[in-house]
């Protein structure tokens, strides 16, 4: 198929890049490399450069490039950030969604993946969480990903835009050219392999007073290639129908103090700690049911043990001490 990635030279949308050429897909990276990074553009991808609020830039780009399907992940995507910045939400994640579903109505592109989150839930009333339970999200990150999942209820109903909603819980892990790298980190895994590293002093620990078994948070973290072949799989459904699926792997999920060990185990490293306050809008466990996506998709996680998915953080970090401005380098040279 001919697909067009928004945010392909980010982390998650590298590892799907990587996944679609590898399976013989004509894949164009859209991005506005704000955040993402030249040097994740995987080789047999093509990148354009611009802006979703481009509607002419997009509209060409899906016209010339006879685009068949959009799997859209260009957002931002942090919690507390959006607290503070609701605008920047609303118009990035939002006005910019929207601008890019009318870039499809034109040339008729009816097929869409799209990059939804856990956060639509909000305080999730049971665990694990089911796609049919309440959505109340508390933050405007969360608010925002349920508006366009909202917008794609009723372009499906009125143009036949058929959608896959992917609500991610925590991806984490590494290909062996791809991985995580954020300015800044927020995130839990990278931040504790920075600290294994010696780049940071200490980890803070949010928090550890929660209901759980030893009072830090529980996440479900799912390694980024198994969250990347969820967007193959799910492209096969929109000939079809819409679907809404979370992506984690269930299980029993894993507190932030294991994954501190585990990164010690996996390290060999000291990992300083320090229990710092809760951080605003953490629920204090988020579990998926995969459920959905396993009986209907066929989906299963390959890497599913916390190890591993450490291990493969830990071994590109210390592939790409830079991140990715080494690669960048060595390509201009
Ligand atoms: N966390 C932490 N210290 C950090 C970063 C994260 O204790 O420096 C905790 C955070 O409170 C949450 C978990 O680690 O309970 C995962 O956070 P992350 O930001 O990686 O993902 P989120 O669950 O917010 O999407």
């Amino acid at each position: 198929m001919r697909i067009l990635v928004t945010g392909g030279a980010g982390y998650i949308g590298s590892v799907v890049t990587e996944e679609l050429v590898s399976g013989g897909h004509e894949t164009v990276v859209y991005d506005s490399l704000c955040k993402g990074h030249r040097g994740a553009l995987v080789r047999g991808a093509k990148l354009v450069v611009g802006d979703l609020m481009n509607g002419a830039l997009l509209g060409r780009t899906l016209e010339e490039n006879r685009i068949e399907a959009v799997i859209h992940m260009a957002a931002d995507s942090l919690v507390g950030e959006s607290v503070e910045a609701p605008q920047k939400y609303y118009s990035n994640n939002v006005v910019a969604g929207l601008s890019l579903l009318d870039a499809m109505m034109e040339p008729g592109v009816r097929r869409l993946v799209f990059s939804s989150t856990a956060a639509t839930y909000g305080e999730p009333e049971k665990q694990p969480i089911e796609e049919s339970d309440t959505n109340n999200p508390t933050n405007p990150y969360g608010e925002t990903k349920l508006a366009i999942e909202h917008a794609l209820r009723w372009y499906d109903n009125a143009y036949k835009l058929r959608y896959a909603s992917l609500r991610y819980f925590n991806a984490a892990g590494a290909t062996e050219r791809c991985g995580e790298v954020h300015d800044p980190e927020t995130h839990l895994i990278p931040i504790v392999l920075q600290a294994a590293a010696g780049r940071r002093e200490r980890v803070e620990i949010y928090g550890d007073d929660y209901p759980t078994h030893d009072g830090t948070c529980v996440r479900d973290y799912i390694h980024v290639v198994d969250l990347a072949r969820a967007h193959i799989l799910a492209l096969g459904i929109l000939d079809e129908r819409s679907a809404i699926y979370n992506l984690g792997c269930g299980g029993r999920g894993y507190s932030v103090r294991e994954v501190i060990e585990t990164a010690r185990a996996v390290t060999g490293r000291e990992i300083p700690t320090h229990i710092g306050p809760r951080r605003a809008g953490d629920p204090a466990v988020l579990i998926a049911s995969s459920e959905k996506i396993r009986r209907e998709l066929g989906w299963q996680p390959t890497m599913q043990v916390l190890r591993v998915i450490i291990e493969s953080a830990w071994r590109w970090m210390q592939s790409h001490p830079n991140g990715y401005e080494e690669r960048q380098r060595e390509s201009q040279k």
